[in-house]
């Protein structure tokens, strides 16, 4: 059996289980008590961890707010805007149609408290014109939030014209920028480092660390961070924008894995690309039909693929003791419906229905996915 939903979650590298139990073995406590050396223990190994998303990020630590996860990161970026934009008169948010359920599914919330959203949508090759986001911008626009890779189709939004293009408004028509980047972080890093938005979403367990555990990263820029307030009532933890006892274990795990994906970027990134042409290579010599979804840049661990008159459902029963794979995000799949992202893109529902996500990286390497070819291809013929 071979697992290729890593956009679902990746499997935790051995070395973030170390960590981890390390921690739970040794280190109880509660990293805000100060009064015993247990709880400056668990502070030491947080801000340890702390230390090492930042560096990830190339941010400062202090920029780092710890959450439960992606979802939980991109509420905070969203609904946290809400009393300053109420107070401001900046009620208009832009957005997507592709974003994560978390981001659209919070953006409904403001709607229906009275805020306006522009949905942009994307072009046939899965990207949000930069033209189309101009436009959308107002005076009275108070956040932009677009994702850096989508969840199902791999690919890469503009996000850094989007930065651009953010920076050249004058500031009083400057909307904050949060870039969702749940997929990439720990795997696009260089594009992700430098770039220059206010807020950016991160999941632990899409970088081989624990579930149940992300940050939001606020960046200071000229030391004015985006007005966020809390969105959960509680203690003063995580500067008093995420009350909840801190889990030290956890984001020590998350720590080790942001330290490794910035040691083994460049030998993931390499490796997650030879096993994209392994399967390219290997689709198109197959005599099968099919096609990929998206023609624009993709990141090289995801890919969506279209088999033509295959049911995305009937292909997975039929390999489900082979391979795991998926058709649309799993925080979405508990009623299959076709894919909102692969409709928005222009597929009809029967070609969305078609659809799968093959998704890979660390531990999969190229004979692996040719097995999994050699498995899928001749499955997918008797489907045909
Ligand atoms: N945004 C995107 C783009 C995602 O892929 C996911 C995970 N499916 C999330 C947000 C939510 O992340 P988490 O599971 O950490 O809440």
């Amino acid at each position: 059996m071979i697992y290729l939903d890593y956009a679902a979650s990746t499997p935790i590298d051995p070395r973030v289980v170390a960590v981890i139990t390390d921690i739970y073995e040794n280190h109880p406590g509660n990293p805000s008590s100060r009064t015993h050396k247990y709880g400056v223990d668990c502070r030491v190994i947080v801000e340890n961890a702390r230390s090492q998303v930042s560096a990830l990020m190339q941010a400062y630590p202090y920029e780092v707010i710890f959450t439960s996860g992606a979802t939980e990161a991109n509420n905070l970026a969203i609904r946290g805007l809400f009393d300053f934009g109420s107070k401001n008169d900046k009620r208009h948010i832009i957005t997507s149609s592709i974003e994560h359920k978390s981001v659209l599914n919070a953006l409904g919330y403001l709607e229906r408290a009275g805020f306006e959203v522009s949905y942009l949508q994307p072009s046939e090759n899965g990207t949000i014109g930069i033209e189309q986001l101009e436009r959308a911008i107002r005076e009275d626009t108070l956040l932009v939030s677009i994702m850096h890779a989508n969840n199902e189709t791999g690919i890469i939004q503009p996000v850094e014209e989007i930065c651009d293009l953010i920076d050249s408004l004058p500031d009083q028509k400057k909307p904050y920028l949060h870039v969702d980047a749940a997929q990439t972080a720990g795997k696009i890093c260089k594009e992700l480092q430098k770039l220059r938005c206010d807020m950016i979403s991160v999941s632990s367990h899409k970088m081989y660390g624990p579930q149940g555990i992300g940050a939001l990263i606020v960046k200071q820029n000229d030391f004015q961070g985006a007005p966020i307030e809390a969105i959960l009532f509680g203690g003063d933890q995580e500067q008093g924008l995420r009350p909840g006892t801190i889990p030290t274990a956890l984001i020590g795990g998350f720590g080790e894995a942001a330290r490794l994906a910035l040691e083994l970027q460049e030998r993931d990134l390499e490796c997650a690309k030879a096993v994209e042409r392994t399967l390219l290579q290997g689709l198109s010599e197959a005599g099968i039909n099919y096609a990929i979804n998206g023609s624009a840049e993709r990141m090289p661990f995801t890919i969506n693929v279209m088999f033509t008159g295959v049911s995305s459902e009937a292909l997975m029963i039929a390999g489900r003791n082979e391979f795991a794979i998926s058709n649309g995000s799993a925080c979405t799949s508990n009623s299959y419906k076709p894919s909102y992202v692969l409709t928005a893109m222009g597929l009809t529902p029967e070609e969305a229905t078609d659809s799968v996500r093959i998704s890979w990286g660390r531990g999969i390497d190229e004979t692996q996915m040719q097995n999994f070819l050699n498995t899928l291809i001749p499955i997918v013929k008797s489907l045909q």
